[in-house]
C-alpha cells in the first residue's frame, strides 16, 4: 500500500462528478457559499466529460417564460404523460422554473445559440427543444466550474462514500484513486453532491466485441450516481423505469431534431404506417393512456418493436423527402457532425445517403438514468415550498442520507430535465447544500483515520489480486484464481439481457426470470472479489464494473417489486403483462441494508401535484 501516495483534502462542498449537473453545482455553490471550500473530482477531464463531451445540438429543457411559450405547469404535465403518470412533480416543477435561467447563463458564457430569424427568440426545434451550435457545450460549462471552484480534481474515480462516524446516517466525505499516478485520495466534507451521470453497459449492447463501445449513453457512465449512494444505504426510487432509445442503427444517432425539424417519419419495410397497426392492441395493455398527446414515449417503442417481431422490420426514418430541401439536408447532417460524428460515418461505411436512402432505425439497448425520458435514481427531498410531508425532509436534493445531495442523473422521479435541467437541479443541490452547512447541520463529522485506510486497501485489491493470480494464467486472460474486469462486465450483461429485459428476450422478463437474475448477480458479486487488475486503467474498470453491478442488483429488485407492466416498449413483465393503475399508480422506493445487503422496497404515493392545485384553487 506504500507504493499507493495518500492525499488528504478537507472541504465543505465535495461534487462527484463534473458533467452537465456537476459543473453546475459548482457553480452555484461558489455564488452562495463566498468563503467556503468547493472541490469538483471528475473521473475523466471537465473539459470533455459526460454525457455533452461531444457537444450537442439542441437543449432539450427550454421554457421560453420570458415570451410566454411554456409555463412549468406544462412541462410538469409532459413529463407526466410522457412517464405514463409516474413522476415527482415537485421536482420537475422546481426544475422548470429555474432552467430558463440557466440557458440564459449559457447564452451570456458564449454558447452558439440559434435565433429565429423573424421573431429574435431562441429557434425551436420542438415545443421544449432550441437549437445551439453546441461542440464547444461542455468547455463553457467547465470554465464557469473551474472558475468557481477551490479545485477541480481531473482523473480521479471516486469508489466509496465516508460516513461520519459520529452521528448515524450522515456522510463525511468520499474517496477514490488517481488513474495516472495510482495515488489514493481522501476527500472529508461537510457536504457531499453525487453528480455522476446514468448507467450504460449494464445490459448487454446490440454493439459487442470490437464494436462495444459504441452505445447510446455515454459508455462511461458507469452507474457511480446509484452505486456510491445504495453502498452507504441510500434510498432509491423508480429504478426498474429504465429507457430504451428509438436511433438510427449502428450509429445511435438522435432522432428528435429529425422528427421535429426535419418532419421525417417512420415507415415498416413496406412503406406503412406501423404505429396505427398496433392501436388496439396497446390499448388493450395500457388503456387510455394511449389517446394521450403526444404519444408516450415507451408507447411508440412499443408499436416499433411489435412491429418488428410480427416480421414488419426493418424499420426506416423517411428522409428522403426532406433532404431535398438544401436547408433541411444542412440541418440533417450538421444535427450529426455537433454531436454523434459516429453516424455520419456509418453512413458512409454503409453507402447511405439519406437524400436517396431511407436510414434504417432499430431500438436500444436499456440504460439507467434519471434526466433523459425516464427517471430512476435516488430518493430526494423536495423544495420546501412544493413539496408534500412525504417527499420533504429539510433540505432540497438531499438524498435520505444527511448531507448527501443528488443533482441530475443521480436524482430519481424527476424526468425530462436534460442538459440544461441537469445543471439547474446541479444549481439547487447546491444551494441546498451551503445553506445545510450554514445551517450548522454538518458540524462534528468524525472520519477516522481506519476507515479511509479500510478503503485504501479495498481499492487496491484487485491490483494485488492481479499480481499474484497472473502466476496462475493457463492461456490468454484465462485464469482459476481471478476474473478480469471485461470477463465480469460481460458476465453481467448476459445476466441483465437475458433474465431482466434486455434485447435478448425483446424487453421481456417476468418474476422467475428476475428471481433467477438476483440468485445469479448474488454470485457474480461474490466473484467480483476475485476481479483482477493488472494496470490503473484496469482498476477503473474494476470499479466501474463494481458499481455496475450493484446498480444492477437494485434495478433488478425494483422490476421484480412492481408486478405490472407499467411502461410497454422500456420493457415488459410477462407474468404481469398490463398497466394496473388500480395497484400500481405509486413510486417504488428501496433501500439496501448496507450491513446485510438485503433491499427492502415500498409503495409510494404519487401525487399530482399542478392539476390537484389548480383544482383546489377552482373550488
Ligand atoms: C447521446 C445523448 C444525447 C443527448 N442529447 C441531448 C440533447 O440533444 N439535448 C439535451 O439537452 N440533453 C441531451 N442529452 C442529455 C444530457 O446529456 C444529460 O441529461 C446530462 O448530461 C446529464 O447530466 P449529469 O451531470 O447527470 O451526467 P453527465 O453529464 O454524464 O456527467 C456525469 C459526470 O460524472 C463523471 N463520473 C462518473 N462516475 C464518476 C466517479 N465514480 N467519480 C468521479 N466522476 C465520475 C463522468 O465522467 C461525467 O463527467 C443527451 C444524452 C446523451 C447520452
Amino acid at each position: 500500500m506504500a507504493k499507493h501516495k495518500t492525499h488528504y483534502e478537507d472541504c465543505d462542498v465535495l461534487v462527484v462528478g463534473g458533467g452537465m449537473a456537476g459543473t453546475g453545482a459548482t457553480f452555484e455553490a461558489r455564488h452562495w457559499g463566498r468563503d467556503m471550500k468547493i472541490i469538483c473530482v471528475e473521473k475523466a477531464n471537465i473539459d470533455r466529460s459526460g454525457a455533452v463531451a461531444q457537444g450537442l445540438y439542441a437543449i432539450n429543457c427550454y421554457m421560453g417564460m420570458q415570451w410566454g411559450e411554456n409555463q412549468p405547469e406544462d412541462h410538469v404535465r409532459y413529463a407526466r404523460n410522457d412517464l405514463m403518470g409516474m413522476v415527482r412533480e415537485d421536482l420537475g416543477y422546481d426544475m422548470a422554473r429555474h432552467v430558463d435561467s440557466t440557458v440564459h447563463m449559457f447564452d451570456e458564457w458564449g454558447l452558439p445559440m440559434m435565433k429565429n430569424e423573424k421573431t429574435g427568440r431562441y429557434l425551436r426545434e420542438g415545443k421544449w427543444q432550441i437549437m445551439i451550435h453546441g461542440e464547444s457545450y461542455k468547455p463553457i460549462v467547465a470554465e464557469a466550474a473551474k472558475k468557481s471552484a477551490d479545485k477541480i480534481y481531473n482523473r480521479i474515480m471516486i469508489t466509496h462514500l465516508l460516513m461520519d462516524e459520529a452521528q448515524e446516517n450522515r456522510v463525511g466525505g468520499a474517496v477514490g484513486f488517481n488513474m495516472r499516478t495510482g495515488d489514493y485520495h481522501v476527500f472529508r466534507s461537510k457536504t457531499v453532491i453525487v453528480a455522476a451521470g446514468g448507467a450504460s453497459h449494464i445490459f448487454k449492447p446490440r454493439a459487442v466485441g470490437e464494436g462495444m463501445g459504441r452505445t447510446w449513453y455515454a459508455p462511461w457512465s458507469n452507474g457511480s450516481a446509484y452505486a456510491l449512494p445504495i453502498a452507504v444505504g441510500a434510498k432509491m426510487t423508480q429504478m426498474e423505469n429504465r429507457i430504451v432509445l428509438c436511433r438510427f442503427k449502428d450509429g445511435y444517432g438522435p432522432v428528435g431534431a429529425y422528427f421535429l425539424h426535419l418532419k421525417t417519419y417512420t415507415q415498416n419495410a413496406n412503406g406503412e404506417n406501423y404505429e396505427k397497426k398496433w392501436y388496439d392492441q396497446t390499448k388493450e395493455l395500457v388503456g387510455e393512456y394511449i389517446d394521450h398527446h403526444p404519444t408516450p414515449t415507451c408507447l411508440r417503442n412499443h408499436a416499433f418493436i411489435q412491429e418488428t417481431i410480427a416480421g414488419g422490420g426493418p424499420i426506416h426514418m423517411v428522409t428522403t423527402e426532406a433532404f431535398q430541401d438544401p436547408h433541411l439536408e444542412t440541418v440533417g447532417w450538421e444535427n450529426f457532425l455537433g454531436m454523434t460524428v459516429g453516424q455520419a460515418v456509418v453512413w458512409a461505411s454503409q453507402n447511405i445517403d439519406p437524400k436517396y436512402t431511407n436510414p434504417e432505425l432499430t431500438t436500444s439497448e436499456p440504460y439507467v438514468m434519471g434526466s433523459h425520458a425516464t427517471c430512476s435514481g435516488a430518493w430526494v427531498s423536495g423544495p420546501e415550498d412544493l413539496s408534500p410531508p412525504e417527499y420533504f425532509w429539510g433540505y432540497n436534493r438531499m438524498l435520505t442520507i444527511d448531507g448527501l445531495f443528488g443533482a441530475g442523473d443521480t436524482v430519481g422521479g424527476s424526468a425530462h430535465k436534460f442538459s440544461s435541467g441537469s445543471f439547474t437541479e446541479g444549481r439547487l443541490a447546491a444551494k441546498a447544500a451551503v445553506k445545510y452547512i450554514e445551517d450548522k447541520k454538518a458540524e462534528g463529522i468524525k472520519v477516522t483515520d481506519k476507515q479511509c485506510e479500510d478503503f485504501k486497501v479495498a481499492i487496491f485489491k484487485p491490483l494485488e489480486t492481479y499480481q499474484v493470480a497472473q502466476n496462475e494464467i493457463t492461456g490468454g486472460t484465462v485464469s482459476p484464481s481471478y476474473i478480469s474486469p471485461i470477463q465480469g462486465l460481460q458476465r453481467l450483461q448476459r445476466i441483465m439481457d437475458e433474465y431482466v429485459g434486455g434485447i435478448a428476450t425483446n424487453y421481456m422478463t417476468n418474476g422467475n426470470m428476475l428471481k433467477r437474475a438476483l440468485e445469479l448477480l448474488a454470485w457474480l458479486e461474490e466473484d467480483l472479489e476475485k476481479v483482477g487488475a493488472e494496470d490503473l486503467h484496469q482498476l477503473m474498470r474494476a470499479w466501474e464494473l463494481k458499481h455496475r453491478a450493484l446498480t444492477s442488483q437494485c434495478v433488478t429488485e425494483h422490476t421484480m417489486f412492481r408486478e405490472e407492466t407499467r411502461w410497454p416498449g422500456y420493457y415488459y413483465r410477462g407474468d404481469h403483462m398490463k398497466l394496473d393503475d388500480d395497484n400500481w399508480h405509486c413510486l417504488t422506493v428501496s433501500r439496501r441494508d448496507p450491513k446485510t445487503g438485503k433491499f427492502s422496497l415500498e409503495k409510494v404515493p404519487v401525487y399530482h401535484i399542478v392539476d390537484e392545485n389548480e383544482k383546489r384553487k377552482a373550488s
